[in-house]
């Protein structure tokens, strides 16, 4: 389902379990109030309204709070003429709005000197310099005198008139000023009317943000612990914005088309990411029925902890081996709080996009040792650099591609980056002497590549033997299966290799043609497709015959309506996020392995992604059924 606003009440959600049913209990009634309320809104602009928005539902979870607009676009300048008995208030507004903005900078700067270092926080002493420049301050206060304009107005006006004076400037470092003042200016604006930048996002009490899109920088910044849920008007279900929104339990609803201008800063929000459902000033009746959405839910979280120490298998004793996805030692510990065996996946990208630049051997060094320390013993699969796609690192990553996720991404990039891939892997490597650690390639599309890649990891070996340093000498190696041609070489992959893990959220978008972040086409990302299925089943014949162990460590994983699937075809393991491995040992203790074989042989003989859809959640609320009422 395409995103945006809809003519519609608010449906509740039927199942508990991700059936996207729609039952309207309040029938017609609520039907027509509705529409009415949505033309009424369009007209008159009351702030209590309540609209309703539809988009994809990314991360589980109904939350509701006040909304926080994240913007990146420009500011938009408020024009309106003011009373000269006004002039006084409106510099009040501009002295309030500059002490704000100085206090909301030396905020920053002390962030970035704590987490960066004092060469990035200096950028912004520049920008305190600005605030005090008094030539500046004076022409904005004399040009409200003088123009009886809105402060705003005057503002934009003055420092477009300095940005303009520097950037016709020769000398370098003064033409940056330019640069200061645009930020400072959109920053005193935003201050202004009230909103805050992207980048600036400190919340003091629990919000839900709301924004046009979020970069996985954008999510890596966050301050998770205030951050209710997340809404935006674009995206898709296996962006990694999303992901890590999921790996931190945050309910988030993606897609929804021109939400972002609908939503005034402080407006209550209602995000429903069971059903991707936003609602703008959710009535009381909504609010009701989404109270009773929250106990059913609660009812099933409460038996899912019930059920959380019995061992991971199937109605027949089929053992599951579940890993965990997590990019940081928290997520690592939910993980071995939900019984996971190892780490199946970890992201290193995560860590270079927290510092949005390329950390040191030794800054990487201590990151994997935390994350293998944290695990206590279990192993951990440490994936090298992907970035690219939709992870994009400033002054790194290739900005103006075509077709970035087809692009100079992941294994390619660090093979053409010798220097970076060699502090990688000698980092590992080192983190490989504090406690067992598998090493992983990802968005191999060739041999070659994995051969060169093994050639790095041979020469980075040396280098650490040179100095005597301590490794692992048999770390066991693997590669992500994520393109079509690894897929068809899978047999020649598996003789460089000692396991395979297999990427469906890029696998899908490769094998089908749709780019994985594009909500225009969302519709057309199916991971039910049967070109999906016979490629899982193609995988994991090969891990079979050639004797190594295939994991699935894409978001399908960690959905237990694929579960019976992955598990009749024949996968060895599972990785998915800490948050949804409970849920999984719950369904697999609801079918035998004889069942998930017949859902195979079934669906196998099915052309349409929509029929396997179809079979796939009737398998599976019919072994929940007794949960859903
Ligand atoms: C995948 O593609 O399924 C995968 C796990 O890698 P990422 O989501 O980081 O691209
Ligand atoms: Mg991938």
């Amino acid at each position: 389902m395409s995103g945006g606003r809809k003519l519609l009440f608010s449906p509740l959600p039927l199942s508990e379990f991700g059936k996207k049913d729609f039952v309207f209990p309040l029938g017609g009634m609520i039907h027509s109030e509705g529409l009415f309320i949505l033309m009424k809104a369009k007209k008159t602009k009351d702030p209590k309204e309540e609209v309703i928005f539809y988009g994809l539902p990314a991360s589980p979870g109904v939350v509701h709070g006040p909304a926080f607009r994240f913007l990146h676009n420009d500011v938009e300048v408020l024009k309106y003429q003011v009373k000269e008995s006004d002039h006084e208030s409106e510099i009040e507004r501009f002295e309030e709005a500059l002490k704000i903005t100085h206090s909301q900078i030396l905020q920053i700067r002390d962030d970035v000197a704590k987490n960066l270092s004092e060469k990035e926080a200096s950028i912004f002493d520049a920008h305190l310099l600005v605030l005090e420049d008094k030539a500046l301050l004076d022409d904005v206060v004399n040009e409200i005198k003088k123009s009886g304009q809105n402060v705003e107005q005057c503002v934009d006006r003055v420092t477009r008139k300095y940005m303009d004076f520097f950037n016709k400037l020769e000398d370098e470092y003064l033409r940056e000023r330019s640069a200061d003042l645009s930020d400072i200016s959109k920053r005193l604006l935003r201050n202004l009317i009230g909103e805050t930048a992207a980048g600036t996002a400190f919340l003091e009490q629990p919000k839900v943000l709301v924004s046009e899109d979020l970069t996985p920088s954008d999510t890596a910044s966050l301050d998770r612990s205030k951050l209710l849920g997340i809404a935006t008007d674009t995206g898709g279900m296996t962006s990694h914005a999303v992901i890590m929104a999921r790996a931190s339990s945050v309910p988030a609803v993606v897609g929804l088309r021109g939400f972002s201008d609908e939503v005034q800063n402080g407006d209550f929000i209602l995000i429903d990411g069971f059903d991707g459902i936003a609602i703008i000033n959710p009535g009381e009746s909504t609010l009701f029925r989404y109270g009773k959405v929250k106990v059913r839910r609660k009812k099933i979280k409460d038996l899912l902890e019930e059920e959380a120490t019995l061992p991971a298998q199937t109605k027949d004793l089929q053992k599951l081996t579940l890993l965990a996805n997590a990019d940081s030692p928290e997520e690592v510990a939910k993980g071995i709080e939900n019984d996971c065996v190892g780490i199946g996946l970890f992201r290193t990208e995560s860590i270079f996009l927290r510092k949005n630049q390329i950390p040191s051997e030794d800054e990487q060094f201590e990151e994997y040792v935390k994350i293998v320390e944290a695990a206590k013993g279990r192993f951990v699969t440490i994936r090298t650099l992907d970035i690219g796609g939709d992870k994009n690192l400033t002054g790194v990553s290739h900005d103006n591609e075509q077709n970035p996720f087809m692009g100079f991404r992941a294994i390619r990039y660090c093979l053409r980056n010798p220097d970076l891939f060699l502090d990688q892997l000698r980092a590992i490597l080192r983190a490989s002497a504090h406690g067992p650690v598998r090493l992983m390639f990802p968005m191999i599309s060739g041999v070659g590549e994995i051969v060169r890649a093994k050639e790095f990891l041979f020469t980075a070996k040396r280098q650490l033997e040179e100095k005597g340093i301590n490794f692992d000498h048999d770390i066991s190696i693997g590669c992500m299966i994520e393109t079509p041609s690894a897929v068809m070489i899978a047999d020649f992959l598996a003789a460089e290799v000692d396991f395979f893990s297999v990427g469906t959220n890029d696998l899908v978008q490769y094998l089908l043609a749709v780019d994985r972040v594009n909500n225009q086409i969302a519709y057309l990302y199916e991971p039910q497709h049967p070109a999906v299925i016979r490629s899982l089943r193609k995988i994991f014949e090969v891990g079979r015959t050639k004797k190594i162990s295939v994991t699935v460590c894409g978001e399908i994983a960690g959905d237990p309506h694929f579960l019976p699937i992955l598990l009749g075809l024949g996968v060895d393991s599972l990785s998915a996020s800490s948050p949804l491995l409970a849920e999984l040992k719950f369904f697999a203790r609801r079918f035998s392995m004889k069942e998930a074989k017949s859902l195979v042989q079934e669906i196998e003989q099915l052309t349409r992604p929509n029929e396997i859809k179809q079979v796939m959640n009737s398998f599976y609320e019919d072994r929940v059924s007794d949960l859903t009422e």
